[in-house]
């Protein structure tokens, strides 16, 4: 049985990596509930730092995830075809991993930061 847990997703809006996401991290982890924060190309939003409201944004929803729900897991999410990073997949890969320094450098109570990289064929693989 997975545990009555919380792990938090930041991904993409798009409709056609929601279940693909929700799926690995479920597996992954081992867990029933999985925290969605979204955006149109979060890891872009990460990665230039540049939007205080968004990034303020999505400080508050990790909080609640974090500090209420108890999650100890953050998952950035890049994903094939994305039309708010409309970047090749080298730089894709580079804002997930940028997007994770900054997030690790918001000093967040969580035990581990991941990237995840959704293909054409809506497969999820870490990065
Ligand atoms: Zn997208």
């Amino acid at each position: 049985m997975k545990k009555d847990i919380f792990v938090t997703v930041i991904n993409c809006m798009d409709g056609r990596i929601q279940e693909a996401v929700i799926k690995y991290m479920s597996e992954k982890y081992d867990v029933n509930y999985i925290d969605n924060i979204t955006e149109p190309g979060p890891n872009k939003v990460l990665a230039t730092n540049e939007d205080a409201e968004l990034l303020n944004s999505i400080k508050r929803k990790l909080d609640i995830s974090i500090n209420i729900h108890g999650s100890r897991v953050i998952s950035v999410v890049g994903h094939y075809d994305c039309a708010g990073n409309r970047v090749d997949y080298e730089t894709q890969i580079k804002d997930i991993k940028k997007s994770i320094d900054l997030l690790q450098s918001w000093d967040l109570e969580v035990d581990e930061i991941i990237g995840l990289w959704v293909d054409e064929n809506w497969k999820v693989h870490e990065v």
